[in-house]
C-alpha cells in the first residue's frame, strides 16, 4: 500500500463518531482500491450509530439517503457519506431493497455486500478488517460472492452486471461458482431497472479491460437478453480504453446493427449521449466512403472523429494511423473554428448584392462558410466580397 488513505476530514468523521461512543470504519470500493495500491475515490464510512445519532454528533449534515441509512456529513466543507450498519430484505421492485434494517454488528453489514473484495473494512488507524477472505481474493484477482452466489444474485440480479463491471475495471477473473450462478440467473436481469444497468455499463465501458467483461457476458448468455450489447463487439479490446463512457457506447453502436435511437432508448442514454451517438453515426457514414476532409473536421468534434476513425482503422485493417493528436492539429489549423469568426455578416451580403433579404442569405452564408473552410477564399471581407459577387453572378 503506497498511497495514504482518505482526507483528513474523513478521518476526523470516523474519530468523532468513535469519541461519541460508536463504531466507525471505512468500507466499500475505497478500501478495495486502497488495498490494491490505487488512490481511493468516494470514501464511504459505516457506523453503528443510527442516522439520528450521526446527526447529533455533527453540526452540518444533509439527509441524502436517510431512508437507507445514509447521512451526508459536511466536514471542513467536504461531503462525507456515513451509512449506518444495515442488512437488507429482498429487492421485490428490483431497484431498492424493500426494507433496510439497522444492525449493530459490522459483520452483518459486510455480509450483505456483493463481493468479498467489496466487503473489506478499514479502521482509521489503517487496520484491515477482512471477514470474508477479500484480501486473498484481491491477491488472487478473483471476483467471488460473499456467501452463496445463487442466493446473492437471486436477491439482486444487478450484481451480475456489477461482477462484469469489476472484471472490466480490475481485469479479475470471476470465481467458478460465482460465474455458474451468474449464468443460471442471468434471465433475472430482465427485471432490473435499466437505469441501474446503465450505471454499471458506464463504469464497465470506462474500465481498461471491457473485452474481459464482454467475454464473460457472452459466456453467461447475455447476447439473448441484450443483443445490442453483446452480439458483436468482438474486438472491443482494440478500441479500449475509452476516454469516456460515451466513447464506449459509440463503439458499441458502430460495431452492432443497432441505430443510435435504439441504443439511446434501450439504455436510457442522456440527451447529450444521444447527440454524441447520432454524430458518430453520421461521421461513420462519411468515413465509410472516404477519409475525413476539412469540412468533417469543422463539423464534428475531435471526440467523435477520433472514435469513428479508430473503429474504421481496425475494421478495415488500415495501415495509416490517424491519431487523436493528428485530428487536433488538423482541426486547429482550419481557417475558422466557428461561424461567428467569419469576417462578414448577412447584412454585408444584402449590401454587396443589392438584393432583398430572404432564404438565399442563409444559403449563401453556408456556401461562403464552406468555401472559407476549404480554403477557396480567404476569411477576409474584401476577398469574400469579390468571391461572392463573382459566384452569385455566375449562378444566374
Ligand atoms: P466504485 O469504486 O465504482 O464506487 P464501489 O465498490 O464503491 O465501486 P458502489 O456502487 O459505490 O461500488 O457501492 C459501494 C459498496 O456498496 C460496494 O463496494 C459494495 O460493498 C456495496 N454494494 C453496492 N451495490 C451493491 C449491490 N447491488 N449489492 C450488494 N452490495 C452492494
Ligand atoms: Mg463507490
Amino acid at each position: 500500500m503506497t498511497t495514504s488513505f482518505g482526507s483528513a476530514a474523513s478521518h476526523q468523521v470516523v474519530q468523532q463518531l468513535q469519541s461519541a461512543g460508536y463504531e466507525a470504519v471505512f468500507v466499500g470500493g475505497a478500501v478495495r482500491d486502497f488495498a490494491l495500491g490505487k488512490a481511493p475515490v468516494d470514501i464511504d464510512i459505516a457506523t453503528s450509530a443510527t442516522p439520528e445519532q450521526v446527526k447529533s454528533v455533527f453540526h452540518h449534515t444533509v439527509d441524502i439517503g436517510i431512508a437507507h441509512g445514509t447521512v451526508l456529513v459536511l466536514m471542513q466543507n467536504e461531503p462525507i457519506e456515513v451509512t449506518t450498519y444495515r442488512t437488507e430484505s429482498t429487492y421485490s421492485d428490483h431497484r431498492r431493497p424493500d426494507q433496510v434494517y439497522y444492525v449493530t454488528s459490522l459483520k452483518e453489514d459486510l455480509q450483505r455486500r456483493d463481493f468479498t473484495i467489496n466487503a473489506l473494512a478499514m479502521t482509521s488507524e489503517g487496520e484491515m478488517i477482512d471477514l470474508f477472505g477479500g484480501l486473498q481474493d484481491l491477491e488472487n484477482q478473483l471476483i467471488r460472492c460473499v456467501g452463496c452466489p445463487a442466493e446473492r444474485f437471486g436477491e439482486d440480479a444487478l450484481r451480475i452486471f456489477r461482477a462484469l463491471r469489476f472484471s472490466a475495471v480490475l481485469n479479475f477473473r470471476i470465481e467458478q461458482e460465482t460465474l455458474q450462478a451468474m449464468k443460471g440467473l442471468s434471465h433475472e436481469l430482465q427485471h432490473i431497472a435499466i437505469e441501474r444497468i446503465k450505471v454499471e455499463m458506464d463504469k464497465l465501458l470506462q474500465g481498461k479491460y471491457p473485452a474481459v467483461a464482454f467475454q464473460y457476458g457472452r459466456e453467461i448468455g447475455l447476447p439473448t437478453l441484450f443483443p445490442d450489447l453483446f452480439s458483436s463487439f468482438e474486438r472491443l479490446d482494440v478500441y479500449a480504453p475509452f476516454l469516456h463512457a460515451r466513447h464506449g457506447w459509440a463503439a458499441l453502436l458502430l460495431t452492432s446493427d443497432a441505430t443510435p435511437a435504439e441504443i439511446a432508448n434501450n439504455y436510457k442514454l442522456s440527451n447529450e449521449e444521444k447527440r454524441f451517438l447520432k454524430q458518430c453515426h453520421e461521421a461513420a457514414c462519411r468515413r465509410s466512403h472516404r477519409k475525413f476532409n476539412d469540412l468533417d473536421l469543422y463539423h464534428f468534434s475531435v471526440d467523435v472523429l477520433d472514435i469513428v476513425e479508430r473503429i474504421h482503422q481496425v475494421q478495415h485493417s488500415n495501415k495509416e494511423i490517424v491519431t487523436r493528436e493528428d485530428l487536433w492539429e488538423r482541426k486547429n489549423n482550419l481557417p475558422i473554428q466557428h461561424r461567428s469568426e467569419l469576417s462578414f455578416t448577412g447584412n454585408d451580403l444584402l449590401k454587396w448584392s443589392g438584393r432583398r433579404g430572404g432564404k438565399w442569405t442563409s444559403e449563401w452564408i453556408s456556401k461562403i462558410e464552406e468555401a472559407v473552410i476549404c480554403r477557396q477564399v480567404e476569411n477576409d471581407a474584401k476577398a469574400i466580397k469579390e468571391w461572392f459577387l463573382y459566384e452569385i453572378s455566375s449562378e444566374k
